[in-house]
């Protein structure tokens, strides 16, 4: 049949009709959604791939940009509802903590964040000098103004190069995994828990080691690993008499 005919047209416009009708009552609607609910859960897998690939299309991205781009205002409207905000907050925070429950992601995000820092230069001035003009950025700036001083004064890149040299003779790998991957130097006591920045609190550490530790107490850090604390670990530690 053509489908230009006036009669396919016909045809059509009474199948269209019939099956608003059949799909309108109550017993077929629920059988349906009960049936699309069953295959979403089973295909869970490929209805996001699909979803992904059909997104990913130029046209696609295209139309989704024009369309944002006419709808301004109705999606921020849409971002100001109270139960909007709501729902994106929690989400928001649910796509963080997985992110940076892999340590190597929280490695990427600081240096994705340090090469936007190096590009936009200007933006970030004024992104920062705006904030430390606000009440919030005020605060911080006047209750941690001399934690960060303390910090800076203690971080290892004021290092001595001697003493750099000195500890990384010493350790040569990381002390807690023994890998040799972009190695650094960490604080046993982190700086957070009043950790100093003497020749002793200090030990060769892999980024990885270093960020999965972070400012945990070393000793309950093992405890969780259920690993032994390495030896050179607890000698230095009670020279510090801690
Ligand atoms: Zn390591």
């Amino acid at each position: 049949m053509d489908k230009n005919s006036e009669k396919y047209k016909e045809f059509r416009k009474r199948a269209n009709k019939a099956n608003r009708k059949y799909f309108s009552k109550p017993e077929v609607r629920e059988k349906k959604n009960a049936y699309s609910k069953k295959y979403r859960i089973e295909n869970k897998g490929k209805i996001s791939e699909y979803g992904k690939r059909i997104r990913a299309l130029p046209k696609t991205k295209e139309r989704i940009k024009i369309w944002k781009e006419k709808n301004r205002e109705h999606i921020k409207e849409y971002y100001k509802r109270p139960e909007v905000r709501a729902r994106k907050k929690v989400s928001n925070k649910k796509h963080y903590n997985k992110r940076r429950s892999n340590p190597e992601n929280v490695i990427k995000e600081i240096e994705e964040k340090r090469e936007y820092r190096k590009n936009n230069l200007e933006k970030t001035r004024r992104w920062n000098s705006k904030y430390y003009k606000s009440p919030k950025g005020l605060k911080k700036s006047a209750l941690g103004y001399r934690e960060r001083k303390r910090r800076l004064e203690c971080s290892s890149n004021n290092m001595s190069k001697e003493m750099r040299k000195i500890i990384f003779e010493r350790d040569k790998v990381c002390v807690y995994c023994g890998g040799n991957n972009k190695l650094g130097l960490d604080h046993i006591v982190s700086l957070k828990s009043r950790g100093n920045s003497l020749f002793n609190n200090f030990v060769v550490s892999c980024r990885v080691c270093n960020s999965k530790k972070g400012h945990q107490d070393v000793i309950e850090w093992y405890k969780q690993k259920k690993e032994l604390v390495p030896k050179i670990i607890l000698e230095l530690l009670k020279k510090q008499k801690i």
